[in-house]
């Protein structure tokens, strides 16, 4: 037996974890497109408009340098031209806020870390980059950390009355449910009001089997009311989600199709609605 004077030789370097192997990041050069063919207004062919500057864009596993095609109604009876709408993909106002360079996937992930890891901002600019490659800077996570509370539920608490009145006011509440992939088998879920683009609640699920889906669309359906339509992805649990608990209310693949299919009652609804909203705003 020996004898020791100090049990710290034992375990001296045996807790100081190996540098881990930073993630490369995938670069990307992208022109967005949009795929709809005819003005969701009135029918009449969208003609090409212009393509934007490019813009960096930092997703968890990409680097894109982002251009976006605009199109535009031009019969001039219809709503969508009097107030110069312009049309791109809708994956555009998921995906990226105005004028911020990193991605909805990336802030989200900060407002998880932050508020149930209770990571502090230091820790999150660490994690960014050894998890997903990339660099960003201290002041910059607090800014995303304020963006991430007021998209989530901060926001929600402060106002979810308004929100659900407004929705309320609607004829009919479309959903859409989407999953975006985050580190490891982490799946960042978004509930949004396809409507007026409103996020009603965000999860970042460790498993996302159907059952467990299912838990945090029930929180938000209790919160806002059960939605009249969703539109989603192909997510396999989701999809399980969706067959076993909510077999009554239309689901869709994708918010393009959603529109195609819309009958002509509802279209009209939202027509209504959005013409309201859009020459209420347009100066
Ligand atoms: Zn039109």
């Amino acid at each position: 037996m020996e004898t020791a004077t100090s049990l710290l030789d034992f375990i001296k370097d045996e807790f100081v974890p190996e540098p881990k192997e930073i993630p490369e990041r995938i670069q990307k050069e992208i022109k967005l497109d949009l795929e709809e063919l005819f003005c969701p207004f009135c029918g009449h062919p969208l003609e090409y408009y212009y393509i934007s500057k490019v813009r960096p864009l930092i997703t968890l596993k990409y680097d894109i340098s982002l251009r976006v095609v605009h199109k535009r109604c031009v019969n001039e009876g219809c709503v969508a031209a009097a107030v110069n709408r312009r049309f791109y993909n809708p994956s555009l106002d998921l995906c990226m806020l105005p004028k911020k360079m990193y991605a909805m996937d990336v802030i989200l992930l900060i407002g998880y870390l932050i508020q149930q890891e209770n990571k502090t901002e230091e820790e999150v600019v660490k994690y960014l980059l050894e998890e997903h490659g990339i660099t960003i800077s201290q002041p910059s996570v607090n800014n995303y950390k304020r963006i991430a509370l007021a998209l989530g539920e901060a926001l929600i608490m402060g106002n979810a009355e308004k929100i659900k009145s407004g929705l309320d006011d609607l004829s009919f509440r479309v959903y859409s449910i989407d999953g975006l992939n985050s580190n490891k088998s982490r799946i960042l879920f978004v509930i949004r009001d396809l409507i007026s683009g409103i996020i009603l609640g965000s999860a970042l699920l460790d498993k996302h089997d159907s059952d467990t889906i299912h838990d945090f669309m029930e929180a938000v359906f209790q919160k806002f009311g059960t939605p009249d339509y969703m539109v989603g992805d192909g997510e396999r649990g989701l999809i399980g989600a969706v067959r076993k608990y909510y077999s009554h209310i239309p689901y869709q693949y994708c918010q393009r199709h959603f529109l195609d299919n819309l009958g002509k009652d509802l279209m009209e609804a939202l027509y209504k609605a959005l013409k309201k909203n859009l020459i209420g705003k347009t100066p």
